[in-house]
């Protein structure tokens, strides 16, 4: 057994993002700035995305991104009740009403042919996720859309560096929403960043960011700016600060290499596991794409075994090795459970993977050794607990 902890996640943070950050708090100006201005233009050519909105969060991205597009009471958003929960909320803090359409057995995807069902006259949009930082089969999902006239954002906070046939996540003609939580493939500490092609859309994002301020007002206090600023709107304050962006204006050069190191323990894991029939490992979609491997998230198989999910992450972190829960089903919450009740047996692939599913450690600290530990660990609890 491990003697020392390996977390499920850790952030990879260097001597560059503290400098940075050192350099930030020596300069005088720590709120959004011009390091922000220089991450939000990096990441934005990265993903190929000609419009980038950096802000506080992804969830802060979620809700302005749904306010821009007036979503309000009546309005109803498809999305996959396989997500966390802040893709779900934003949607019902908007007085829309979400719509599950259930998820793919394999990738744990929306079923994009689950989709058409749906779609109501209500019906305004559709958010697919991309889980663990595989892209969901976005042609029909935008087929779906250019029909019924829907908008389509894509929840992608696994998704920084993902590709579609070819296509990198955040170039493709919808809304985009990253996250750089500490957990995410790159961290800004908090953060997140709405992509788009649609200049109004990001146009109205970014006032709704900041107090409803007209565009370059941040800049009020410098001696570039003017003091003077004129409301809009009524907008949040939702805007990400440079000590932020520092972390981000390093860590993004490296995510591909990050991508690299966590599919090979991705492929380490898939290959160890190959052979045990209590465990359902993740699969890849048929179609071209880069996966991202966010996560790396097995089912567990229990009805082969004495003991449920919870337990296993128990004995999993009594050998020293932490989990994920990614995720337990949204429905499956008492809010949506008393408040937006689904037909039983309606999401029976999303029931069936949230009472089985963990997150096993992936990060790009990890090494081999810490991998191997991982899979010695998981086929000492199936030993011990097979049925
Ligand atoms: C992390 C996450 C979010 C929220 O991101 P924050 O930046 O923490 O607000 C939304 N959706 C999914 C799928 C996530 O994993």
């Amino acid at each position: 057994m491990r003697s020392e902890f390996l977390p499920f996640s850790t952030p990879t943070i260097e001597e560059a993002e503290i400098n940075e950050v050192v350099d930030c708090l020596r300069s005088g100006w720590i709120t959004t700035g011009p390091k922000v201005k220089r991450f939000e233009e990096a990441f934005g050519a990265y993903v190929g995305a000609p419009f980038a909105v950096p802000l506080s969060s992804a969830t802060a991205g979620l809700h302005l991104t749904l306010l821009a597009l007036k979503i309000q009471e009546g309005d109803e958003i498809i999305t996959t009740p396989m997500t966390f929960v802040s893709t779900v909320s934003m949607i019902v803090l908007c007085g829309g009403t979400p719509v599950f359409a259930d998820i793919e057995p394999g990738t744990l995807n929306i079923d994009a042919t689950k989709i058409r069902e749906k779609i109501s006259s209500r019906t305004r949009a559709i958010i697919p996720v991309h889980f663990a930082g595989q892209s969901c089969d976005m042609d029909p999902i935008f087929s779906l859309a250019t029909e019924f006239g829907l908008t389509v954002i894509e929840d992608a906070a696994h998704a920084a560096g993902s590709e579609y046939k070819g296509q990198r996540i955040g170039s493709l003609d919808s809304i985009s929403i990253f996250s750089f939580h500490p957990n995410k493939n790159i961290t800004t500490g908090e953060g997140g960043m709405v992509c788009t092609r649609d200049e109004a859309l990001a146009e109205e994002v970014s006032l709704l960011k900041f107090h409803g301020m007209n565009r370059e007002a941040w800049k009020r206090f410098a001696a570039s700016g003017t003091p003077n600023y004129d409301i809009v709107l009524p907008g949040f304050k939702y805007n990400m600060m440079d000590i932020q962006a520092a972390l981000g204006i390093h860590q993004l050069p490296k995510l591909d290499g990050f991508i690299n190191k966590r599919q090979e323990i991705a492929e380490f894991y898939s290959h160890a596991f190959a052979d045990l029939p209590e465990l359902a490992l993740p699969t890849y979609a048929p179609f071209v794409q880069r996966h991202a491997w966010h996560l790396y998230t097995p089912l567990v198989r229990i009805e082969k075994l004495t003991i449920d999910r919870d337990q296993f992450m128990t004995a999993l972190k009594q050998e020293n090795i932490g989990t994920g829960l990614h995720y337990k089903a949204v429905h499956h919450h008492t809010w949506y459970k008393e408040n937006l009740p689904q037909p039983e047996g309606s999401l029976s692939n999303a029931d069936y993977a949230s009472d089985r599913i963990l997150s096993l450690p992936l990060f790009p600290k990890m090494t081999l050794d810490d991998a191997s530990d991982v899979v010695e660990a998981v086929k000492r609890v199936i030993t011990r607990c097979r049925k």
